[in-house]
């Protein structure tokens, strides 16, 4: 699509060159992974490259990485009763999910609905830490806290919420998608047992993800049984274009060291910057505490996010509204929600997030998109106020 600005790379970052020629190099090559022969063993090769380039974006042994079809399946096989420490370990009997995490998370995987329960967070988004040290009290628990949220880009305590469980000898799931290139993630540091990766919100293909666990954590119960690929807990012969795509996307990742979260940033600033001077009454979301670099949810009273989100695209500019759309109606974002919203004002949350080849003429766009914008959707609003 010509003449288009793409602010839209929580949902899905643009393919990164390098990782497009690894996907379409694997495309053009037969052969199953689990084979012997020279086929065979020429794309297994291909993964196991990419197996050490997703975990060397995350500082992990090569190891401890588990190839699934996307950051959803990777939540899913992270919450599950059976991973176990050491044989004789009892299954987890209960989940405990923050209140801002992903629908995937939020679902509880394969915990029965009544052995989930969330735990709070605060105006910021930030998780509630004394109300987690209480809900761990009883039978150790399996927890699953996101490092940064997807829509307003709030960034997690991990390590303390890693000190925490374990102290309650419970085990952290941690979703760490939107954090590569932005913020630290490196697997060790933050103390996760479990951590989820995407790679199409990396600049890699969609459908592949992975799962890292720590070394000596057993998964006693499979998502998927079959064939015994990725050591057993993920059948189905691997999506190798797939793979690769991620693989080299880690790796592009890992060479731009923080160019990138210092670019976003600096865009950031101007976007918000110039928001604020042509809407003094905007809200940005979260901005009190430490949030991605590269996101920006707002929001501003009388605004409908439905009817902005299609005036960004007639103007050309694609960005999301931070609301959810299930069966026909707008559901209010449940993050908002969590974090105490007006209800009438999260109904108007817009999501901005940008990346490496976002250029500044694209954020003067969405602000010449907004001016006028503005003045037509909240018309109404002020002829009610005068
Ligand atoms: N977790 C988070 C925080 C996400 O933002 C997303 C994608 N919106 C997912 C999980 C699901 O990722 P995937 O599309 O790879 O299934």
């Amino acid at each position: 699509m010509t003449d288009r600005v793409y602010l839209d790379w929580n949902a899905s970052a643009p393919l990164r060159p390098k990782a497009r020629a690894a996907v379409l190099a694997m495309l053009e090559r037969t052969g199953n992974p689990s084979s012997v022969h020279a086929e065979g063993r020429d794309v297994r090769q291909a993964i196991e490259r990419a197996r050490g380039e997703v975990a060397k974006l995350v500082g992990a042994d090569a190891g401890s990485v588990i190839f699934t079809s996307g950051a959803t399946e990777a939540n899913a096989l992270a919450l599950s009763p059976g991973w176990v420490r050491s044989p004789g370990d009892g299954p987890f009997m209960r989940l405990l999910v923050s209140a801002v995490e992903h629908a995937s998370v939020r679902e509880g995987g394969r915990f029965d609905r009544g052995r989930v329960s969330q735990i709070p967070v605060d105006g910021r988004g930030v998780i509630e830490l004394g109300a987690l040290r209480e809900r761990l009290a009883g039978p150790p628990a399996l927890v699953s806290v996101m490092l940064a949220n997807n829509e307003t880009g709030v960034v997690q305590p991990i390590c303390e919420v890693a000190r925490i469980v374990h102290e309650a000898g419970g085990l952290l799931h941690v979703d760490a998608v939107q954090a590569p290139g932005r913020i630290g993630c490196d697997f060790n540091a933050l103390d996760a047992d479990l951590l989820t990766l995407s790679a199409h919100k990396i600049g890699g293909p969609r459908g592949a993800g992975a799962l890292i666990r720590k070394a000596g954590l057993h998964l006693e119960d499979t998502l998927t049984r079959g064939g015994g690929q990725e050591r057993g807990l993920r059948a189905g012969t691997e999506n190798v274009p797939g793979i690769a795509g991620f693989g080299a996307a880690a790796t592009e990742i890992l060479a731009q060291s923080g160019q990138e979260a210092a670019h976003t940033r600096r865009l950031r600033t101007m976007l918000e910057t110039g928001l604020r001077s042509v809407t003094p009454d905007i809200v940005f979301f979260g901005e009190e505490g430490e949030r991605l670099p590269n996101t920006t949810c707002f929001s501003h009273p009388g605004l409908l996010a439905e009817t902005a989100v299609i005036g960004f695209d007639l103007a050309g500019v694609a960005v999301s509204s931070g609301s959810a759309c299930s069966s026909g109606k707008v559901q209010p974002s449940h993050v908002l929600a969590a974090m105490g919203v007006d209800p009438a004002l999260a109904r108007g949350a817009i999501r901005v997030s940008t990346g490496y080849s976002t250029k500044e003429a694209d954020i003067e766009r969405l602000l010449s998109a907004w001016t006028k914008l503005s003045e037509s959707l909240l018309k109404g609003r002020k002829s009610i106020a005068a």
